[in-house]
C-alpha cells in the first residue's frame, strides 16, 4: 500500500476508546475473508458508506456484486465520525462556486446537497433503521461577536442555495436557546439535516446490503487492480473478476489504486471525545440542553451535540501526526476546548477519544465519476468532512455510472465528475497541512 501516514493510522488505535461500539446490542457484522477466486458483474472496494451505498443501488438494480474490505465495514471514517447529517460537501462559498463552474452546475450542486441529505433519510425509512435520530436541521454559532456578521451573510448564502430560511439567534438569546456558553457570541439556525448514530446507520446499511445478495468480504485488502478486458482484483487470499470496479476508499485510500487518482486526494484527521452522561442539574448549571447539533464558526472548526443519553460529544480538526505522543496531545486540546466552552462541567470525565480520517480534493469539491484512463472504473471521495451525507450519495452516482443510467433524483454536475486535479506535493502533500493549521489557527484567534 502506498498511503501517506503512520502505520498506526490503519490499525485499530485510533478506534480504541471508541464511544459509539458500546450503543451496539449486537456485534459488529463480519464476513468471511475472500477464500480463492469469485466473479461478479460489479466489485467494489471499500466498505463505508460510499461502498454499500453503491452495494445496494446496483443489487437492487438486479446486479450482481462482490464487495471487499481491508478490514470489516465501517472500519474507516463511517464508523467513527461524528453523526452530523448536513449539507457541505465542498469548501468553497456560492461565489466561488458560480465563478468557477457556472451557475447552472453551481444550482444543480445545490440540488445534490438536498437529495443527499433526503438520501440519508430514506434509507433510514426504508430499511427502519433505529438510529437515534434528533435535531431539527443545525446551528452555527459565532466563536467572537465578530463573527456573527459573517454568520448572517452564511445565513442568506444558505436561504440562496437552498431555498430555506434561515434564523438568526442573537448573542441574548443563545441562553433561551438552551445554548449558553462563554465561548460563543449568537449564532444561525440552518433548518436542513438531522443527527444519527452513525455506526448503528452503518451496521443498517451494511445488514441491508447482505440480505439484498451483495457477497461481502471483511479482511481482504485489495492489493493490485490489473485490467484486461474486465478487471482482476488481488487479495492475499484470492482474486476477483468483475466486469466493472468501484474505488470506494476515501481518505483510506492507496495512492495505486487507482493510479490515475493516486495523490489526487488528502486525507486528513478528524477527532471526537465523548463526556460521561450529564445529570440535569449539570445540563441545566451550564445552561446547554439544546439537542440541537451545532459547529462553530471558527475555520478549523469545532462540531459538537448533546447525545441522546445526555453525553455531550465535541468533534475537533487540526492534527497532523498518527502517534501515542499525538494521540494524547490531542485529546488534551480537546479537552481544553471542552472545558472553555461548558465551564460548569470542567469536572465531567470525558472517557471516550477517537479520530480518523476524512477526505479533500484539490478543487475542494467532491469527486463522483469514471476513473480517467480506466474504462470500467469509477470511484467517489472527498467529501470534506461531511460524507454521512455525501458518501452515500456518492456511491448511489458511481452506481448509476457503472449501471450506465442518469436518475433524475440524483442531480450531478459535470464538476463532480470531472478527473480531480492531483496535489503538488504528492506523496509529500501531508507537508501543506502544519502551515495551513497555523494559518487557520492565527486567522481563528484573530477574527
Ligand atoms: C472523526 C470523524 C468525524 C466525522 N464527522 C462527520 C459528521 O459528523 N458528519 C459527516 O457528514 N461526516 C463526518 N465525517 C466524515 C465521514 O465519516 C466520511 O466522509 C465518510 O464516512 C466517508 O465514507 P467512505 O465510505 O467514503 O469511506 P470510509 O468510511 O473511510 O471507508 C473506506 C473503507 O475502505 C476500506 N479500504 C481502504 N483501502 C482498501 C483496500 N485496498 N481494499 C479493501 N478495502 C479498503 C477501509 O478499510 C474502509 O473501511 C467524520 C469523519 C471522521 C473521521
Amino acid at each position: 500500500m502506498t498511503r501517506i501516514y503512520e502505520d498506526m493510522a490503519y490499525s485499530d488505535r485510533p478506534i480504541q476508546d471508541r464511544y459509539w461500539d458500546s450503543t451496539l446490542d449486537a456485534e459488529l457484522p463480519v464476513y468471511p475473508a475472500l477464500d480463492g477466486d469469485a466473479s461478479c458483474d460489479f466489485a467494489i472496494i471499500g466498505g463505508g458508506y460510499t461502498g454499500l451505498s453503491a452495494a445496494l443501488t446496483l443489487v437492487e438494480a438486479g446486479a450482481d456484486v462482490i464487495l471487499l474490505d481491508a478490514k470489516r465495514p465501517g472500519w474507516g471514517a463511517s464508523g467513527r465520525n461524528g453523526g452530523l447529517v448536513s449539507a457541505g460537501m465542498s469548501k468553497l462559498s456560492d461565489d466561488t462556486i458560480e465563478a468557477t463552474y457556472g451557475a447552472a452546475d453551481a444550482r444543480l450542486f445545490y440540488d445534490a446537497e438536498r437529495a443527499a441529505v433526503d438520501l440519508v433519510r430514506d434509507y433510514i425509512d426504508r430499511y427502519a433503521l433505529n438510529v437515534d435520530r434528533h435535531s431539527d436541521g443545525y446551528s452555527c454559532v459565532a466563536h467572537s461577536p465578530a463573527a456573527l456578521d459573517g454568520l448572517k451573510a452564511y445565513g442568506e448564502s444558505y436561504t440562496r442555495r437552498y431555498g430555506l430560511p434561515y434564523q438568526l439567534i442573537a448573542p441574548q438569546e443563545m441562553e433561551n436557546h438552551g445554548m449558553a456558553s462563554p465561548d460563543f457570541h449568537g449564532g444561525v439556525h440552518l433548518p436542513m439535516g438531522f443527527a444519527l448514530n452513525p455506526l448503528k446507520f452503518l451496521v443498517g446499511l451494511t445488514r441491508a446490503a447482505a440480505a439484498a445478495g451483495v457477497m461481502m468480504h471483511s479482511d481482504t485488502p485489495v492489493l493490485k487492480v490489473l485490467q484486461d478486458g474486465g478487471f482482476h482484483l488481488k487479495t492475499p487470499t484470492g482474486t476477483v473478476r468483475a466486469r466493472k470496479v468501484l474505488f470506494a476508499t476515501n481518505g483510506y485510500g492507496s495512492d495505486h489504486l487507482p493510479r490515475p487518482l493516486g495523490a489526487h486526494y488528502l486525507p486528513v484527521q478528524s477527532n471526537i471525545l465523548v463526556s460521561r452522561p450529564l445529570s440535569e442539574v449539570e445540563l441545566q448549571t451550564q445552561g446547554w440542553t439544546s439537542r440541537q447539533m451545532v459547529v462553530d464558526s471558527r475555520t478549523l472548526l469545532h462540531y459538537f451535540r448533546l447525545l441522546p443519553d445526555n453525553r455531550m460529544l465535541l468533534g475537533l480538526r487540526g492534527s497532523v501526526r498518527v502517534s501515542e505522543d499525538n494521540i494524547a496531545r490531542t485529546r488534551a486540546r480537546a479537552r481544553t476546548d471542552f472545558d472553555r466552552m461548558f465551564p460548569a462541567w470542567r469536572h465531567v470525565e470525558t472517557p471516550y477519544f477517537w479520530s480518523g480520517l476524512i477526505c479533500m480534493t484539490r478543487a475542494l469539491v467532491p469527486f463522483a465519476g469514471p476513473v480517467p484512463g480506466m474504462e470500467g472504473a469509477f470511484a467517489a471521495f472527498g467529501y470534506h468532512g461531511s460524507g454521512l451525507t455525501g458518501a452515500p450519495y456518492g456511491g448511489a452516482l458511481i452506481a448509476d455510472l457503472a449501471l450506465g443510467r442518469n436518475s433524475a433524483d440524483r442531480p450531478h454536475p459535470a464538476f463532480m465528475q470531472a478527473a480531480p486535479r492531483r496535489f503538488e506535493l504528492g506523496r509529500y502533500r501531508r507537508a501543506s497541512l502544519p502551515p495551513a493549521f497555523a494559518w487557520y489557527r492565527l486567522k481563528d484567534r484573530l477574527s
